[in-house]
């Protein structure tokens, strides 16, 4: 038998045991599917009186503890004075949307310029929709997870085409009509920009609520996430329900940190289950140190420790850690080793006389990771093969991106760069070509361009992207001249370790008219993003 029914069964047995007395036992029926879960949903939450708040009074306290040390000190944050100051009630939940999804998977740090930028360029969403996903993407070069990015600007387009312009106004709306918006993001919005009462659970939260309600269960399990969210619209403050969202976060990210929480200024601790269980076994140590206290541990009593503990799907699995304190809570899974990767790459840099030297980029398909984004020709590595085997397929690839017939030789090993994605390690293996001449100029297409690396710098592009230039430019260092009319101009010196491998042949010698072929091969080995 699972422990979530099991533990439904147990909670049945205490709330139900008046009926079971009354009514005359019956057959078991079947009873619908969602029916069934929500009950579960629900059982969850009454397996452990430990694990809720069912106190009026305490949950009064807890939210005026909580507010009071926000309003005492939150942090001034763009998004937040737009919350309070934006009268117009589409451009504050626009505003809203934007800081919501920028902050998914980033810190705050790191958000505001991008924030503040974004909201200048676009400040509504009608603005937003009449960019291109080029734009929305060299806006976000930085931020990393490209995909919220595409997926604001897909929403604005939405809002606009088939919304009438109006941003959604409930939870419900923001989650069925928007791309990327998910049940956290809803109630965020919803709590933060138009005033509905309803909890919001991140990262920060769940860390939060499992400690304060000593959640110990693998807090991705759809029993944790039921009672999170449980706790969460208990505890929100009906009045201020955005500003108590934002403490709690606020809480989360200063206070009761992943490592190190700062229990001692927390102003909630009063309520915090584990702060109370690190005492009660911190006391019991002592007592037993000086000899006080019965060699076999006590057992604590009811109000201090779950009934229901060898059942109960909130619970830890694991056993107490003394050390962790009350970093024992909340226990996430074991995580998914990220696939791991390697992609040839290619710097191709062509010099034009009296110009900026240049670099060639090719555009990713619009679906998958980076989609949209620009990046220097790649290939995965299939095999773990030799360095000329490598040159081989680089060349090849380049060759037909170009339209010449390349020779090999004029490909050079530059190094390996190590990027990681959410769920790829990927170790770019990085080669350089440089092209002398104009030749190439034809190959400027929709999906193909020329870049100078100021150019560059602003494109579109990944943070991998700028590591291998990065790269690049360190095995070759960069003298620039200023010529007569003001313009930049490099000359590329090679250092000692290129200067071995590297002479800069002419691509003209090597052409013979090869055709442009399909980018799409090129891109097919590219996976999808998680
Ligand atoms: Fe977190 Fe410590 Fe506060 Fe409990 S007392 S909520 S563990 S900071
Ligand atoms: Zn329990």
């Amino acid at each position: 038998m699972s422990r979530l029914r099991s533990a439904m069964q147990k909670g049945k047995r205490t709330t139900l045991d008046v009926n079971d007395v009354t009514e005359p036992a019956k057959p078991p029926r079947k009873r619908p599917k969602v029916a069934l879960k929500e009950e579960e949903a629900r059982d969850t939450t009454l397996s452990s009186l430990y694990h809720i708040f069912n106190d009026q009074a305490d949950i009064t306290h807890f939210r005026s503890q909580l507010l009071d040390w926000y309003d005492s000190g939150k942090r001034e944050l763009p998004w937040r004075t737009m919350a309070t100051n934006e009268p117009d009630l589409n451009i504050r939940t626009y505003a809203v949307w934007v800081s919501e999804i920028m902050l998914q998977q980033t810190q705050v740090a790191t958000v505001i310029a991008y924030y503040n930028k974004w909201m200048k360029r676009w400040p509504t969403v009608q603005d937003l929709a009449a960019a291109t996903l080029e734009e929305v993407n060299q806006m976000w070069a930085g931020l990393g997870y490209y995909s919220r990015g595409r997926r604001l600007h897909e929403g604005a387009q939405k809002v606009v085409s088939e919304l009438k312009g109006q941003m959604p106004r409930t939870v419900e709306s923001l989650l069925k009509q928007l791309p990327g918006v998910g049940r956290y993001t809803a109630g965020a919005i919803g709590s933060i920009a138009l005033g509905q009462v309803t909890g919001a659970v991140d990262g920060n939260v769940i860390r939060v609520l499992c400690r304060v309600r000593a959640i110990g269960a693998d807090s991705t399990s759809p029993a944790v996430t039921e009672a999170l969210w449980g706790l969460a619209n208990t505890l929100v403050q009906p009045e201020r329900p955005g500003d108590f969202n934002q403490a709690m976060m606020e809480l989360g990210a200063r206070i009761c940190t992943p490592k190190g929480p700062l229990c001692t200024h927390c102003p909630i601790q009063s309520h915090c289950r584990s702060y109370r269980k690190v005492h009660i076994k911190q006391e019991e140590n002592s007592k037993r140190l000086l000899g006080k206290l019965d060699k076999k541990p006590s057992t604590l009593s009811d109000i201090e420790d779950c009934m229901n503990s060898g059942t109960c799907n909130l619970c830890p699995t694991e056993p107490w850690d003394d050390g962790l304190g009350v970093q024992n809570f909340p226990r996430k899974p074991v995580k998914k080793a990220p696939r791991v990767e390697r992609t040839l790459t290619c710097v191709v840099v062509r010099s034009v006389e009296g110009e900026e030297e240049q670099y060639m980029l090719t555009q990713r398909p619009n679906k998958g990771l980076l989609a949209g984004m620009w990046e220097f020709p790649s290939l995965l590595q299939e095999e773990d093969n030799s360095e000329a085997k490598h040159k081989g397929a680089l060349c090849a690839e380049v060759g037909k991106m170009l339209g010449v017939k390349l020779n090999k030789s004029l490909f050079q090993y530059v190094g390996e760069v190590v990027h990681i994605f959410s769920h790829i390690h990927q170790t770019y293996v990085v080669y350089s070509v440089f092209l002398n001449d104009a030749e190439e100029r034809k190959t400027q297409n929709e999906n193909t361009q020329w870049l100078t690396r100021h150019a560059l710098q602003e494109a579109a592009v990944s943070t991998g992207v700028k590591k291998i230039l990065k790269l690049y430019e360190s095995t070759t260092s960069q003298e620039e001249q200023i010529t007569k009319d003001g313009k930049r101009k490099k000359t590329a010196v090679k250092n000692e370790k290129t200067l071995q491998t590297s002479k800069r042949p002419k691509v003209g010698t090597a052409t013979n008219g090869v055709k442009q072929l399909s980018l799409s091969s090129f891109f097919k080995t590219v996976k999808e993003e998680s």
